[in-house]
């Protein structure tokens, strides 16, 4: 295949630069100023287009097996595919069993691998002892690392019955361990002791009134946030290069980090959104640690420029209608779905609006994932020899976000009606056509929620099962 006339976005470039990229057996072979078509070659012409490398989007919650009623594989990995994403990394919390054990883990690839639509990559597990099993032992990280997983979850706090938070000291002997085996550790970074009373305190003050959206963001300060990413470093002294925060909606938090030698990341919604938000977006915006204040959303842009913010995940986890709708600032579920909408977000508020450079725009959409969670033979950049994961991306086009047409199971997203600069035109996995805009706007109106993959994703061109397990550090 040969790509004609894009405008490609190189790593490292500052600009874009008009270039041929030729794709043999789904990596890119070359790439040149013209490459003349090879007989029977297929060509795409790419003019006037900006040609990215595939996104990744490395904290996704695709529930396969277990919570498949809020999301699957199958939807979620076409939902990926029609936001630009051809690489994801899994949680390992959503699943049932969840993935704290190499069996757990070959469990779930033998229950995405029929349904996957893009490559992905799994963390395994660190979860304290609970009613559905024990603490996470040193024996399961080895085993789990053998097994190929990308790094290990924790949480300080979790909502979770079947994936209990972790204590310091259990956790300081699993960072421990991590380091040993070279890989990283990702932590949900809110302070329980401050989390859990405030919620107590503040749901006892409101007596039998109704909860306010202020109840809930309000029980999930920043505080809570830098005081978590304090203790973290402080259980990580010596192995701070160990540790990786997800999800920072808190800017001193994410400083913090970056200053003491860890990584982190934060979401396309505390980049889009603060908590005045609530009023108008209600329990669609709801996630934890919630969107906090106009000022944090502006240092967060800042902080992601500079690169202390390292990059952008969605953290999608959708719910079922009735888990948002109906409910209250307490009882809605907290998550979003995003893995479609993150890339095109980036694109046009960051990129084109100037905030982002176009080096940073490619770090913090791939780039620096891949180099984190140890993708980068394959993924991340447009290089000879990785693979042709590709996005066509008309900068003057224009996207709508319609939370009805999009491929997850959930519908309930802050970002339904927005209107962003540009839109994707087509995406490839591998040197195959994996995502057509074209297809996608033959049939107006809302997708099903459920029933088949061509229905309710229309533009999707590949065949379930087409995406790949990357095991960490296989090229
Ligand atoms: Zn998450």
């Amino acid at each position: 295949m040969l790509v004609r006339n894009g405008e490609a976005a190189l790593p490292g470039a500052s600009a874009p630069l008009r270039v041929d990229i030729r794709v043999r057996e789904g990596r890119v072979s070359e790439i040149a100023e013209r490459l003349e078509p090879e007989a029977g070659e297929e060509t795409v012409e790419a003019a006037g287009l900006l040609v990215l490398p595939g996104a990744i989007d490395s904290h996704v919650h695709f529930d396969t097996p277990g919570f498949t009623e809020r999301e699957s594989f199958l939807r979620g990995s076409a939902e990926a595919l029609r936001g630009g994403v051809t690489t994801i990394v899994d949680m390992p919390c959503t699943s049932l069993p969840p993935v704290v054990s190499a069996a757990a883990l070959r469990n779930k690839l033998a229950a995405v691998a029929p349904e996957a639509l893009c490559d992905y990559a799994f963390y395994g597990g660190i979860r304290g002892a609970g009613p559905d099993g024990p603490a996470t032992t040193e024996r399961d990280l080895e085993e789990l690392a053998a097994a190929g997983v990308a790094g290990f979850k924790a949480y300080l706090v979790s909502g979770m019955d079947t994936f209990p938070a972790v204590d310091h000291e259990h956790l300081s002997r699993m960072i421990a361990k991590a380091a040993e085996l070279g890989l990283p550790v990702l932590v949900h970074a809110e302070d329980p002791a401050y989390v859990l009373p405030a919620a107590v305190r503040i749901k006892a003050a409101r007596g039998a009134a109704a909860p306010t959206w202020d109840d809930y963001v309000d029980s999930r300060p920043e505080a809570a946030e830098l005081v978590a990413c304090a203790s973290l470093m402080a259980l990580a002294r010596g192995r701070e290069g160990t540790m990786h925060v997800v999800h920072v909606g808190t800017a001193a938090a994410a400083e913090h980090v970056s200053r003491a030698g860890g990584s982190c990341e934060t979401c396309a919604h505390y980049l889009a959104f603060s908590r005045e938000d609530f009023a108008a977006k209600g329990a669609s915006l709801k996630t934890a640690p919630p969107v906090k204040s106009a000022e944090e959303r502006e240092r967060l842009w800042e902080l992601l420029a500079s690169g202390a913010v390292s990059f952008v995940t969605s953290d999608h986890a959708p719910a079922r209608p009735e888990e948002k709708r109906g409910r209250d600032a307490w009882t809605a579920y907290g998550g979003i779905p995003g893995v479609g909408t993150t890339l095109p977000f980036l694109l046009s508020e960051g990129w084109l609006k100037g905030k982002l450079g176009l080096p940073r725009l490619l770090e913090a959409t791939g780039g620096a994932q891949a180099a984190r969670f140890g993708l980068s033979a394959r993924k991340g950049a447009i290089a000879l020899g990785k693979d042709a994961d590709l996005v066509l991306f008309d900068p003057k086009g224009r996207t709508t976000i319609r939370a009805e047409r999009l491929y997850s199971k959930g519908r309930d997203t802050p970002f339904e009606g927005l209107a962003l600069e540009g839109s994707i035109r087509s995406v490839y996995l591998r040197g195959r056509l994996a995502y057509d805009a074209a297809r996608d706007g033959e049939r107006p109106g809302a997708l099903p929620r459920e029933g088949s993959i061509s229905d309710a994703a229309p533009g999707v061109a590949l065949e379930p099962g087409f995406g790949r397990f990357l095991s960490r550090g296989c090229p």
